[in-house]
């Protein structure tokens, strides 16, 4: 305690002598303004943040999340239509976008233990006095997996931990394997689909996940409705498409699902599963786990369940039968756009999703009704004659929860005139209660940091960038800190650096327009004080959020500041402000990064094969268990990083000239040359495109850019310079320097777009 108490009193002090909340001199260096256009810029950010109001989006979740509004649901097309007319009624130019694309809802679903004992799964989350749309019930979706397969199977269980490919090593070391049982796996540490995925790679029938109360129940804190977190009953929902091979509808891979585009045969689509899988709540997964004997499991893959954790197979034995009834779906995107005055062909873009698994008042609403407040305070704005320089254009997403459809067949439709004209994503979700989250390309860091140090924390009075920073710093500094974690507390300390923003995997609507068109993107939300159960569950309600969401929608509030003053900040900027610094070092961290990957998995290789030569792991084992010493690892070849470790020294040196030249054009107070700033534009539009490669990643052509990409058996967390690092993890050496060289190409390039654009500015 000690320490932490020197460290906080000591980051307080830092930070407060640092950082008062920055709005009053967010002019002072504004990335992307002359000293005068940034002071006019701060003044409208500050009208915008005086018309917000609190109560409109208290209202519009109270109306939107009363009916289950899923993709294909009548109300999610009420949602869609209010929205049109909101827009319309503000101003805005809007229209509909729709795309049909295959959607499955269950017709039959029955789960039960015939062996030792029997049970029939409720399968159902009731309907409770203290949730008023927890009743009801006419178009709500019972918990499900979109994209399960059809299946009627019968086989002993065998307890999988999280069904990540590390948990089945474990396994096989205990001699256990899936071929032809059915996988129980618990929800959490990856994207649900890999869990699936992995059992039917390991040859599984069949697949239940099921959500233990150590990850988000009674384990965390009391459990709905006397508190946030999921109860007996509560079952999470959730798409098992393969997304971190392809984003999207599955019959149209690449391309926009128009009613005329060609589609594939549902067989034949590669994010598919072939074997049935079924979410249940613990309620249900009680007696099945109670039933089955076999080895106990490792410690760290028990839950809080009242029970010995055993591994099986069996003798539980369970009946599994699903069928779905699969057809084209509409899916609703809406579009509204404020046409910029100066760069009209310049758009700046924000969008969050709409729909829904039942009422979805934290996922997706809760973001929904901010960017419905922002469109409402812009487009007033513009009755009042401002007009933005370049066009702003906002998105009411469809179809996220089967699998990011509406967001990325939009994107697929509008791919070449996105790649021409879009200069930023903006992204928002759920959101709640706490700490500003950001990730996004580094190239925004510095802008980033510079709005989040002029947005106020509700709840304490500095700004949400203090706030980020004393969380790090804190959690950093405690006693058990993994090393990112002291790596951030660090940077959280340095006041003399921007404080870094994450990187992106997936789980949201960037990802079509980050890792597939290559458009510099962030994603924003507030939480961390708002941990709860009701993820994907018939409780994610208004009345569950208005307890332990949001209570005040100021959060509502500071999420429409952070992403309006974004979109604001890159629509009147007189240059985009891009700073490549952040970027250059970020990459040169990850290349590092690789090198130490590369040592350690030799050290480790080195490391087992003499544990194996002295057979230490026959003598460690208890003969009376079954405990397989693991197979013998190939020897780790030195890779040549040379070419990356060129790349990213060139890349340095580019970006340390470009923003010294960036930083000279906009301190004389004078707005650069019209020509040659619309110049500048155009290459720092397209600067992150040059970070992308047609042949896209190993296996999975749909990601294309060679920095950002979800983990192929992650689906969620991200994994930086994807093609070497994932192929250094799966001990595939060639392709490892096959991608070093095509992200050395993706580098040069956008090195020469930084020195191709520090030359059309003027020496000062
Ligand atoms: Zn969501």
């Amino acid at each position: 305690m000690l320490k932490l108490a020197s460290v906080t009193s000591s980051l307080a002090l830092v930070l407060a002598a640092a950082l008062p909340c920055a709005a009053a001199d967010g002019a002072r260096d504004m990335l992307g303004y002359t000293a005068s256009s940034a002071a006019a810029e701060v003044a409208l950010e500050q009208r915008f943040d005086a018309a917000l109001d609190p109560a409109h989006l208290r209202e519009w979740l109270r109306q939107m999340s009363s009916q289950p509004n899923h993709l294909g649901s009548p109300h999610d097309k009420a949602n869609a239509d209010f929205v049109l007319q909101q827009f319309k009624d503000w101003g805005w130019d809007a229209h509909i976008e729709t795309f049909d694309v295959l959607y499955a809802t269950p017709t039959e679903r029955v789960l039960e233990l015939v062996a030792p004992t029997s049970f029939k799964a409720t399968l159902d989350e009731p309907a409770i006095a203290e949730d008023s749309t927890s009743s009801v019930r006419e178009h709500m979706l019972p918990p499900f997996n979109v994209y399960s397969a059809d299946g009627d199977v019968t086989a002993e269980l065998v307890y999988v931990n999280y069904g990540v490919p590390e948990d089945y090593k474990e396994l096989e070391r205990r001699g256990i394997s899936v071929k032809g049982k059915i996988a129980i796996a618990r929800y959490g540490q990856s994207w649900r689909g890999i869990k699936p995925k992995v059992a039917q790679e390991h040859g599984a029938i069949g697949c239940i996940i099921y959500s233990d109360p150590r990850d988000d129940g009674y384990f965390q804190g009391d459990a709905y409705p006397q508190g946030p977190f999921r109860s007996e009953q509560g079952a999470q929902r959730g798409s098992v498409a393969d997304i971190p091979v392809y984003s999207g509808d599955p019959l149209t891979p690449g391309v926009g699902a128009t009613k005329d585009a060609k589609r594939l045969k549902r067989e034949d689509a590669p994010d598919l599963l072939k074997i049935p899988v079924l979410p249940i709540s613990w309620g249900d997964a009680l007696p099945l786990l109670k039933a089955m004997a076999g080895p106990v499991a490792p410690e760290h893959w028990r839950g809080a369940l009242p029970i010995t954790y055993h591994l099986g197979p069996g003798p539980a034995k369970v009946h599994l039968k699903l069928a779905f009834d699969w057809k084209l779906t509409p899916a609703y995107d809406v579009v509204a756009t404020l046409r910029g005055g100066e760069h009209p062909d310049q758009w700046v873009l924000r969008g969050n999703h709409r729909d829904a698994w039942v009422f979805g008042a934290s996922d997706p609403l809760s973001g929904q009704v901010a960017l419905l407040e922002e469109a409402r305070v812009l487009g007033g704005m513009t009755k009042n004659g401002w007009k933005p320089k370049r066009s702003i254009v906002y998105l009411s997403w469809d179809g996220e929860e089967p699998g990011l459809l509406g967001s990325t067949e939009w994107a697929e439709t509008h791919a070449d005139e996105l790649k021409k004209k879009a200069v930023l994503y903006v992204n928002s979700d759920n959101n709640g209660r706490g700490f500003l989250e950001m990730g996004g390309s580094h190239s925004l860091e510095h802008v980033l940091d510079q709005i989040a140090g002029g947005i106020t924390d509700p709840e304490t009075g500095v700004s949400v960038l203090q706030r980020r920073r004393a969380r790090f710093a804190v959690i950093g500094s405690e006693k058990d800190a993994n090393p990112q974690q002291k790596e951030m507390a660090k940077a959280a300390l340095d006041m003399q650096r921007d404080f870094p923003i994450e990187a992106l995997g997936s789980g949201s609507d960037y990802t079509p327009f980050l890792q597939h068109l290559g458009i510099a993107s962030v994603d924003f939300g507030y939480g961390g004080e708002d941990r709860s159960g009701d993820y994907h569950s018939v409780y994610d309600s208004f009345d569950h959020y208005v307890r332990f969401g949001d209570p005040k929608f100021e959060y509502g509030i500071a999420l429409a500041k952070t992403v309006a003053h974004t979109v604001l900040r890159f629509a009147d900027a007189d240059v985009l402000p891009l700073r490549a610094g952040n970027f250059a070092d970020t990459v040169a961290h990850y290349d590092e990064e690789l090198h130490k990957l590369d040592d350690s998995e030799r050290e480790t290789a080195e490391k087992t094969n003499r544990l194996l030569a002295d057979k230490a792991y026959q003598l460690a084992a208890d003969p009376t268990q079954t405990l397989l010493p693991p197979p013998a690892p190939q020897a780790v070849p030195f890779l040549n990083f040379a070419p990356l470790d060129n790349a990213v020294a060139r890349l340095q040196s580019s970006a340390a000239a470009f923003d010294r030249a960036y930083a000279a054009q906009l301190q004389a107070d004078r707005p650069p040359d019209p020509a040659a700033a619309q110049k500048i534009d155009t290459l720092l539009q397209g600067l992150e495109q040059t970070l992308t490669q047609t042949a896209g990643l190993p296996g999975r052509a749909w990601y294309e850019h060679m920095i950002y990409a979800p983990g192929l058996y992650t689906g969620y967390g991200v994994k930086t310079l994807p093609g070497v690092r994932e192929a250094i993890e799966q001990k595939h050496w060639d392709v490892a320097e096959k991608y070093v060289a095509r992200v050395s190409t993706a580098l040069d390039a956008y090195s020469a777009r930084l020195d191709q654009a520090r030359s059309l500015m003027p020496e000062r």
